[in-house]
């Protein structure tokens, strides 16, 4: 087996290379850097060993030796290596001394390159760093070097007479240093800097001054580690490009606490309005095991949720031909939607997505019949009893149970906006975080049986959708951030 070297782009989850990703899925062991985020972890399989390798300036978490020879035993053991690592493997990061190390001891080695965040945090802020007429040439360089030390491998004042773009990794904590380095080698005091703290992450900020100001400016600002210095009269060319910010949800930090299998489409939808999305993930759903079940001798079979169709297409034997003749009833368009990816157009779906509207639809004319009711574990009874008490002979199946996770770190309570699509989500979260007073945060509401679930656990409201589903969700982010 191989031990892979697979560069995590710069932050933003969605920027790793496809390779990466799935390399990540697959991983029997991770090994994780500080930079490579807390969002990536958490595509890794079920018993996959995560190795934190990360180290926090202060507090060494693993030496460089420690790593590599902590890849080199991993990498003896036949599983599947990954080696995840902030932005390129090769970029300053120290990947190559890994490389060598896995070399040495005979043990294969593949690297994936990622999206360096000399790249890419330069981009997503909207400096482009060539730019025609403006300049040719792009230096990255590492701020790391004292640049007023002798030994120093840098030659500022050489690159200060090069003149285009320098982009300096790890410079932060020496701004004054090099700005002067750069200045007495004769770059123009005024030429424009702006630095980019946290590139592509929820938190990016940018700052801007000149060679002669940035310095002062960044410490006023609090600057902080990691950060990207752009250097260059290309800086000035943000103002007419920033693309970012003329999206409608730009600079905005939403939270999605839904369970990851169902993130996906809301995580899409708010990040290509502008949103940084924080997957916080705070249920999971876990199918039950149990006996195949004749859907066949139903007349009705009620399908509750999204999660459901899948789990029950399972357990009728795998063929959807089984429900022939049977009436199809959906709690909302989003499990209609759901039992199409299966190939079953539902017969009755309920406009909202709440188990009263289904109730309504079907009471009149359900008496005599035999209703199979496919659902979660812990759902509530008002659809059984309802339906019992208009003279249904009514079945239950739990499909699957959802389990809380916990999010890691301030994940959702950091964010701009929490968005909230079923009571679970809200009983989760509140686990999640039971000394905290979530009175303050801006949560959005799917629809009434979560708003009241938002109430009675004193999770704040920022406002509940008109329409109950994604689309309604989505209008009540825009109207309350946008
Ligand atoms: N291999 C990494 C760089 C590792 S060195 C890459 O290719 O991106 C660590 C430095 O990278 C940090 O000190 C900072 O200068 C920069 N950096 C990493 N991620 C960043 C981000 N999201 N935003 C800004 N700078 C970042």
């Amino acid at each position: 087996m191989t031990v892979f070297l697979v560069g995590a782009g710069p932050g933003d989850p969605g920027l790793i290379t496809v390779r990466g990703l799935d390399l990540v899925r697959r991983a029997d062991v991770l090994v994780l850097d500080r930079l490579a985020g807390d969002q990536l972890p958490l595509e890794a399989k079920p018993g996959c060993v995560l190795i934190n390798a990360g180290k926090a300036p202060g507090d060494v978490a693993m030496t460089q030796d420690q790593i590599n020879a902590c890849l080199v035993a991993h990498g003896q053991t036949g599983q599947l290596i990954v080696r995840l690592k902030g932005g390129d493997p090769f970029v300053f990061g120290r990947g190559s001394e890994e490389a060598e190390a896995l070399h040495e001891s005979g043990i294969d080695y593949e690297v994936v390159p990622g999206i360096s965040s000399s790249l890419a945090a330069p981009a997503a802020a909207g400096f482009p760093i060539t730019h025609r007429g403006l300049s040719t040439h792009v230096t990255i360089v590492t701020g790391h070097e004292n640049p007023d030390k002798p030994e120093t491998q840098t030659d500022w004042a050489a690159l200060a007479k090069a003149g285009g773009t320098l982009v300096v990794l790890m410079g932060v904590g020496r701004l004054t240093l090099i700005t002067d380095a750069l200045i007495a080698g004769g770059r123009s005091a005024e030429t424009p800097v702006g630095i980019v703290e946290r590139g592509t992450l929820p938190t990016q900020r940018v700052t801007t001054g000149t060679l002669a100001t940035i310095a002062e400016v960044a410490e006023a600002a609090k600057v902080r580690a990691p950060a990207v210095t752009v250097i260059g009269e290309i800086v000035a060319v943000r103002e007419a490009i920033g693309w970012a910010e003329r999206l409608p949800l730009a600079g905005r930090v939403v939270a999605v606490t839904r369970a990851r299998a169902q993130a996906d489409g809301l995580t899409r939808r708010l990040t290509d309005l502008g949103a940084k999305v924080i997957s916080a993930p705070t249920i999971s759903t876990v199918p039950l095991a149990g006996d195949p079940i004749d859907a066949s001798v139903y007349d009705v079979v009620v399908v509750t949720s999204p999660n459901t169709p899948p789990l029950l297409l399972d357990r009728i034997g795998g063929d959807a031909r089984v429900l022939h003749g049977v009436e199809v009833a959906a709690i909302g368009p989003g499990t209609a939607e759901a039992l199409r990816q299966i190939g079953v157009v539902a017969d009755t779906v309920s406009e909202r997505a709440v188990a009263e509207a289904l109730l309504e639809t079907l009471q009149d004319r359900i008496a005599g019949k035999r209703v199979l009711i496919a659902r979660a574990e812990e759902a509530r009874d008002l659809l059984p009893e309802g339906l019992t008490n208009a003279g249904a002979t009514v079945d239950i199946v739990a499909l699957y149970r959802t389990e809380y996770a916990v999010p890691t770190g301030e994940g959702p309570l950091a964010a701009d906006a929490v968005t909230f699509t079923s009571a679970s989500t809200v009983r989760a979260l509140v686990a999640a975080y039971p000394d905290r007073d979530l009175t303050g945060i801006k949560g959005i509401s799917i629809g009434p049986v979560t708003s009241a679930a938002m109430r009675e656990l004193g999770v704040g409201i920022g406002l509940e959708a008109d329409e109950h589903d994604l689309d309604g969700l989505i209008s009540a982010v825009l109207e309350v951030l946008g």
